[in-house]
This record gives structure tokens, C-alpha cells and sequence, in this order.
């Protein structure tokens, strides 16, 4: 039975080997590749997706699993509708309980200016028919009940949803691999082969596949993988502290945020706390590279950002992982099978602290467990969703910035019909990758 958070001290659920060929290879098991690989099965096509460590044992089990419509980027807000159609037909098809339940998600507001950022995410909400409102001051401790403090109003979306992560993407794995999809865990893929600028193969630590298509889907890892092959995305990755309590009485059904504490119900009764807005950047030598990309985010959340001057040794952007590394020795992805970031205890002890001072109800909870995760970042705080124009047959799905599980499923089968040269259905301009290169300036998504 596997522990949480996920480590590498799990049982490998799909061994291997990895097939000899495929028509399609996937590089990374969290809910981006496992969606994928799953649209990618059930249109009979061979796909076979690669995890260096456990399925979703890395941001995917670890978020939130908070599904929101609400605060979503404006070019984004298509796809995740269409995801949260998809999480409904999915949930239904794997046929095992993942916490899937439509109860709301509600950003409270300190002060007036708070109500002003939400007016301006209700003109998006309204071209797209979304059932997003504001509540007053009396509303909003109506919607949550025994707040002790007083909050200027709310937007709340009561079609938002929320689901528990790691059971929800393990279950979407194992449907995946009902419908054809071939996963191997434990098992990098440590470079592309790459011939007169198509691909024809993936070397993996476990032998080589003959394919001519890759996704790269490898979250915080995937601009490592990347720029080995001359391919550069400016990601980034930051450090946040969660934790769950034990269950308690229910105060709100949903998921609900102000700028010092999150909380969602999950299915066992307690609640999954985060401290809002609040993160640590490793920095290592991208950090410094991809500096100045960064400046609108770090202007627009000054305080947000907190730094810590040495990546730690392994991870993606340490000083001392490896740049370069020949396909037939170890790579840094099997070295670190699974990113587990220790959670904050200072961030431990705030989060337990604001839950308590808004719940007084709740002054005896405990904290049952707390874990860290690393989320991917991107300048503008949205994906790169692209196939990559100097490699035929290489596309990339990644920096999905925090808000990646909601939309998992509708990225998957986008992706999915991408790589088969479908229309996509959504115009994906502003997830393209040359964005970052072609002189566009930054156009920020919301940090909402
Ligand atoms: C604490 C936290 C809270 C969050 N809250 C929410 C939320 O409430 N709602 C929401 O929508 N989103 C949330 N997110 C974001 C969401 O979890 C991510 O955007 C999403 O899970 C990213 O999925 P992914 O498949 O792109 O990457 P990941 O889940 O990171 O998966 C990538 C996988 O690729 C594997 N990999 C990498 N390189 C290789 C290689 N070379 N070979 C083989 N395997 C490889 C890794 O081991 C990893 O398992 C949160 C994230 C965190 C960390």
C-alpha cells in the first residue's frame, strides 16, 4: 500500500521492460503524460509513457487538487472548461472513488482592492458563460461558516470542483493502461535520438525504443531534459509547504483561499492547508540565466518569493547536477527518482496558526501530515504546450505553474490530438514556446 507522500520507496506498480518500439513515447508519469497517454490508447495508437520514479509522485499527487475554473487565465479558461467535463467522464470510467465533488471554489477579500481584482476576472467569466459571482461582506460568512474575522466580500464558482490527487491520477493511470497504454516506472528516458532533425528513438535506462514521436511531459525536469538538445524554456521551479489535518466538522464544502490561508475539504473529512501566495526559488545557475525573464512575475509578487541561494544538490537546477551526460552512463533523473522537497516547518507552524485563527473552533486540530512539493514555473505563469520546430516529432507540455491539475485532462487530450495532427479545438498561441524568443513582451496570467 503505498504511503503519502509518494517516494521511491513505493512498490513499482509497472515494472517493464519498456517495448523495444513504440509509435509514441511519453517522458514523465504525472497528470499531463498519464492523460495524454490515455487519449493517445484509446485512439489505438501505441504509446508508451516513462516515469524515472512512481506515477504522480511528484506535483500530481501533491497539489491541492483544487479544480478551478475561477482565476484562470483568460486563453486557458476553453481547456480547463472542457477539462471539467472530462473529469466527470473519467472519474466515471475508472470506475474507483477519486474525491471527484462539485463544491465551489472562493477567494475571500481582505480589503476593496481584492473585490477589484475579482471584477476583473468577471468580465472573463461572463464571455464564457461561467457561473463565477461576488458576495458581499454578509454573503461570504453566510457561504463559510465560523470565520472569526470579517472578509470585504468574495467570487466564489460553485461548478468548481475539487478531487484528491493521489488517488485521482494513480486511477487515471491504471485506466490509461486499460485502454492500451504501455507504462514503465522506475525507468528515465535519459535522451532523445535525434537524426537529420527528426526524432528516431529514446535512449532510457533500461534499453533504447525506436520511436518518432516524444512528449516531453517531465514537470520540473523537463527544461533539464531539454536543453541537452538545444532546446531551451525558461522554467523555473519553487519550493511550497502543505499540510492535511485530521477530520473535522465541515465549515465549507469547497476550496478557499485569502492572501495568508488556503484550505480545501477533502474526502476523509480533514482539510488540505497551504499557506497562500508563498514559495521558496532555489536558485542555481538558471535561476540566474532566466533572471531577467522573471521580472514582470517577481514585480507583480514581490513579497511572494522568497530565495534560498543553493539548489540542493540533485535537484533540477542545482549548481552540481549535470549538464550533459552520454545516453549509455546514469542521467540526474534516475539519480533523483522522486522530487520530495521536506515541507517548511516555520510554514508548517503559520499554516496551523492562520487555520486556527480564522476557525477559533478548531484550536485543538492537529496537523496529521505535512509534505513539500516543487512547482514548475514559467515567466508569464502559463504552460508551454508546443511541438517543438527544430525536432520533428518532439513535442513539449509543461509549466503548468501551479494550476495544472485542474486542467490535467483537457491538456492530455489537447496534446493528444496535437501529436495526432488533429485540430486541437482551442487556439494554443499563447502556449507556444517561441513566445519567449520571438521579442513578444511578457504578458502576465493571473496570479489569482
Ligand atoms: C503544492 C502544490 C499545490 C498545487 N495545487 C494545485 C491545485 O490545487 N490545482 C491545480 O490545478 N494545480 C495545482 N498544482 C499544480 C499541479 O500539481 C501541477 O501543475 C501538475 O501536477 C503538473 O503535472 P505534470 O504532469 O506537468 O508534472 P508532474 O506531476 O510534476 O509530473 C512530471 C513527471 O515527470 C517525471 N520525469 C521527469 N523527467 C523524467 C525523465 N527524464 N524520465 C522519466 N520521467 C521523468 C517526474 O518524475 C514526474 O513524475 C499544485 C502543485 C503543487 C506542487
Amino acid at each position: 500500500m503505498p504511503t503519502f507522500p509518494f517516494t521511491e520507496a513505493d512498490p513499482i506498480q509497472y515494472p517493464g521492460p519498456p517495448p523495444k518500439t513504440s509509435q509514441v513515447v511519453i517522458v514523465g508519469g504525472g497528470i499531463v503524460g498519464v492523460t495524454t497517454a490515455l487519449f493517445l490508447a484509446a485512439r489505438n495508437i501505441s504509446v508508451t509513457l516513462l516515469e524515472k520514479g512512481r506515477v504522480a509522485a511528484e506535483q500530481s499527487s501533491r497539489n491541492w487538487g483544487w479544480i478551478r475554473k475561477q482565476g484562470r487565465d483568460a486563453d486557458e479558461l476553453p481547456i480547463v472548461i472542457e477539462a471539467c467535463r472530462l473529469w466527470r467522464q473519467l472519474a466515471d470510467e475508472c470506475g474507483e472513488d477519486i474525491g471527484l465533488n462539485q463544491t465551489g471554489v472562493t477567494y475571500l477579500a481582505n480589503a476593496d482592492k481584492d473585490m477589484a481584482k475579482f471584477e476583473e476576472f468577471m468580465r472573463i467569466a461572463t464571455t464564457h458563460g461561467l457561473d463565477t459571482r461576488l458576495l458581499d461582506a454578509h454573503e461570504t460568512a453566510k457561504l463559510i461558516t465560523g470565520m472569526s474575522r470579517k472578509f470585504a466580500g468574495a467570487m466564489t464558482t460553485p461548478s468548481d470542483m475539487r478531487a484528491e490527487p493521489w488517488l485521482a491520477v494513480p486511477a487515471l493511470a491504471r485506466l490509461a493502461v486499460r485502454k492500451g497504454a504501455k507504462i514503465v516506472e522506475n525507468c528515465a528516458a535519459r535522451a532523445l535520438d535525434i537524426a537529420a532533425g527528426r526524432i528516431k528513438g529514446v535512449w532510457t535506462e533500461a534499453g533504447y525504443i525506436e520511436t518518432s514521436t516524444v512528449l516531453v511531459a517531465g514537470g520540473a525536469w523537463s527544461s533539464l531534459f531539454l536543453a541537452r538538445h538545444g532546446v531551451s524554456i525558461p522554467q523555473l521551479s519553487v519550493r511550497v509547504t502543505v499540510a492535511a489535518t485530521e477530520p473535522l466538522p465541515e465549515i465549507y464544502a469547497g476550496a478557499a483561499a485569502d492572501d495568508h490561508i488556503a484550505f480545501r475539504r477533502r474526502q476523509d473529512g480533514g482539510y488540505t492547508l497551504a499557506a497562500g501566495g508563498s514559495h521558496l526559488l532555489y536558485l542555481g545557475p538558471d535561476a540566474f540565466r532566466r533572471a531577467t525573464k522573471y521580472i514582470p512575475a517577481l514585480r507583480d509578487n514581490l513579497f511572494g518569493t522568497r530565495y534560498f541561494p543553493f539548489a540542493p544538490s540533485g535537484y533540477p537546477d542545482g549548481w552540481s547536477t549535470p549538464r550533459d551526460w552520454a545516453p549509455d552512463s546514469e542521467s540526474p533523473f534516475e539519480r533523483m527518482r522522486v522530487l520530495n522537497p521536506a515541507p517548511e516547518p516555520a510554514k508548517l507552524r503559520s499554516i496551523e496558526r492562520n487555520f486556527k485563527q480564522l476557525f477559533p473552533q478548531f484550536d485543538k486540530a492537529r496537523l496529521k501530515v505535512g509534505w513539500g512539493g516543487m512547482i514548475d514555473a514559467m515567466p508569464d505563469v502559463v504552460p508551454v504546450v508546443d511541438l517543438v520546430r527544430a525536432v520533428g516529432g518532439l513535442f513539449v507540455a509543461t509549466g503548468m505553474c501551479g494550476h495544472g491539475f485542474g486542467i490535467g485532462p483537457g491538456m492530455g487530450r489537447v496534446v493528444s490530438d496535437m501529436i495526432q495532427g488533429n485540430d486541437t479545438g482551442h487556439d494554443l498561441s499563447r502556449f507556444r514556446l517561441s513566445r519567449f524568443y520571438d521579442g513578444s513582451p511578457v504578458r502576465l496570467g493571473p496570479a489569482l
